[in-house]
């Protein structure tokens, strides 16, 4: 049982299908708590940097654009186990292939619009909080 933190986005295709306060509830109802929020439109070098990960990738520049194409809300959700917590909330990338329920089957169109992002390891956590909201 270990308290962890997460770092979680809205994209910009939630936001616009007006499902903040869904979404919002699904990680209050499963025990995550948000413990730091901010809306806000990410410029080209936010959105590259905070995925430096994927720059090799072929889908980087479409990505790139699709997480600046709009606001997005940024926040640290905190918890019992909240990486994986989270992760599991979501669903698999491809919203096609998410599981019932979780919030990628429900609310995303397409493997790149798909409503929500989550930090997928502690290491990856601590860099993304950081990476908007200091230590
Ligand atoms: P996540 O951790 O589940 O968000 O998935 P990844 O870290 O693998 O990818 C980051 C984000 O890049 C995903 O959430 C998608 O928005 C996007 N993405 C991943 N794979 C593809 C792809 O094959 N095509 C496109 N257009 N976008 C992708
Ligand atoms: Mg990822």
């Amino acid at each position: 049982m270990a308290i962890e933190r997460t770092l979680s986005i809205i994209k910009p295709d939630a936001v616009a299908k007006n499902v903040i306060g869904e979404i919002e509830s699904r990680f209050e109802k499963a025990g995550l708590k948000i413990v730091e929020m901010q809306m806000k439109q990410l410029s080209d070098e936010e959105a590259q940097g905070f995925y430096a990960e994927h720059k090799e990738r072929p889908f980087f520049g479409d990505l790139v654009s699709f997480m600046t194409s709009g606001p997005v809300v940024v926040q640290v959700l905190e918890g019992e186990n909240a990486i994986m917590a989270n992760r599991d909330l979501m669903g698999a990338t491809n919203p096609q292939e998410a599981a019932e329920g979780t919030i990628r089957r429900d609310f995303a169109e397409s493997i790149d619009a798909n409503a929500v992002h989550g930090s997928d390891s502690a290491a990856s956590a601590e860099r993304e909080i950081a990476y908007f909201f200091g230590k």
